[in-house]
């Protein structure tokens, strides 16, 4: 079974940005195949009469592109609206302590309705991180692509035994639930919170079960002083939240890169690594996640994107969860980010936004998505864009007057959302 689409404008999210004007795509759209494929992209009207028996749907005033990925994720926390404080990490983090039992309550409605937000905002693949596995029975019945990351955390060395064999329940179960839309993946959630023992365990089972593993990773300032000179907020945090006398850190942040050098990981921030830091992760084939508007709240700042460009590494962009966001909707995200990065050049930056959630992504995540080109999945993604068929700023246009809500979208080649007015 094979279907055409074409759009006034059709963005490849290739290396070089190639854009297709009146463009179609040819797709494999069978409901029982698992690995639907783009067979052709080409100019819409050559492709409608090459395959006249074809069903064929043209989108005028509309860009055509690869469906996004939201790399990182926690579907958990899609019960918080003002709960939680921001303005700076420390109030932050004591705030979700503080609000923990409350923001769980009722969660599956909350969760439920963040999965129809991705679907609804032309997203077809997410990073979820998961903490305690409220999320994995939802996730793994929607329509979306999923890579499930169990999330280790704890440094208390009396409970280390059992919070792995927690982690190993609900990896387990996610084994069980593995299909080619959803993939078991682990997290450990920081070198801060993560002792050591657990951290190492963790980064051993990604090895062998040959599985993605990411991590929050220098996000605050309290955390880098933590990691480098073992003392400030975070040795009052353990006192006062956990009762530990003079706690210190069981592992320096360069230590924390060694456990990991073998897995590709995904670092989640890293708004406060220096040059060596990304460097290191360079070396070890690893990604890094920005998710600005959770940036802002919880530590007033972006990452330098010339910093990540210095050492090759392509920017990701993603929404994090609604613990530190007021809205999980990728454009809206990188809408606000093209504002926050008002030094950089206005023409490239559209670009690498909408590559940072297409493209960089999907390579980060290990899918055969994110960029329109043949043997790719099918998933697809189309977007009412007004005024795109003359505009001489096509992805800068986009960034700015594309429409939140998508049109259309497919995962796998099947239709899994319509915008209905
Ligand atoms: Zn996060």
């Amino acid at each position: 079974m094979l279907k055409i689409i074409g759009a006034s404008c059709v963005f490849k999210c290739d290396q070089d940005f190639s854009i297709l004007q009146d463009g179609g795509v040819l797709f494999e759209c069978d409901p029982h195949s698992s690995s639907n494929q783009i067979l052709k992209i080409q100019d819409f009207a050559t492709l409608t009469q090459e395959y006249p028996h074809l069903q064929a749907t043209f989108y005028s005033d509309c860009v055509l592109l690869p469906a996004f990925s939201n790399a990182h994720i926690h579907f958990e926390f899609s019960n918080n609206q003002s709960h939680l404080l921001y303005g700076d990490f420390p109030t932050w983090l004591s705030s979700v302590i503080a609000h923990r039992e409350e923001l769980f309550e009722n969660l599956t409605q909350g969760i439920q309705r963040e999965i129809n937000l991705q679907l609804a905002s032309g997203i077809s693949s997410v990073g979820a991180i998961s903490s305690y596995g409220y999320d994995i029975d939802p996730l793994a019945q929607s329509p979306l692509r999923v890579t499930l990351f169990n999330e280790a955390i704890g440094s208390n060395p009396q409970a280390l035994d059992f919070l792995y064999q927690n982690l190993l329940e609900r990896f387990e179960k996610c084994k069980i639930l593995k299909n080619h839309k959803f993939s078991p993946a682990l997290a450990i959630h920081s070198p801060y919170s993560t002792h050591y023992v657990l951290s190492k365990k963790v980064a051993l089972l990604a090895q062998s079960e040959s599985v993605k593993l990411s991590c929050h990773f220098l996000e605050s300032k309290e955390e880098k002083q933590w990691l480098y000179e073992k003392n400030g907020w975070f040795q009052e945090f353990f006192s006062h939240f956990f009762k530990v006398a003079n706690a210190k850190p069981t592992m320096n942040a360069h230590e924390f890169l060694d456990l990991l050098s073998n897995l590709s990981p995904l670092f989640v921030h890293c708004l406060f690594a220096d040059d060596a830091i990304f460097d290191k992760i360079s070396q070890i084939n690893g990604s890094v996640i920005c998710a600005p508007r959770s940036n802002r709240l919880l530590n007033g700042c972006y990452l330098d994107l010339d910093r990540l460009t210095h050492v090759k590494l392509a920017p990701i962009f993603s929404t994090d969860g609604l613990s530190s966001n007021y809205s999980l909707n990728l454009i809206e995200e990188i809408r606000s980010a093209f504002f926050g990065y008002a030094h950089l050049d206005a023409e490239k930056l559209a670009k690498n936004l909408l590559l940072g959630i297409t493209r960089f992504p999907a390579i980060a995540l290990g899918n055969n998505n994110g960029e329109l080109k043949e043997g790719k999945d099918a998933d697809l993604a189309i977007f009412p864009c007004c005024g795109i068929q003359t505009s001489q700023q096509k992805p800068l246009h986009f960034v700015l007057y594309a429409q939140t809500q998508v049109k259309d979208l497919y995962i796998n080649g099947i239709g899994e959302y319509t915008w209905k007015q």
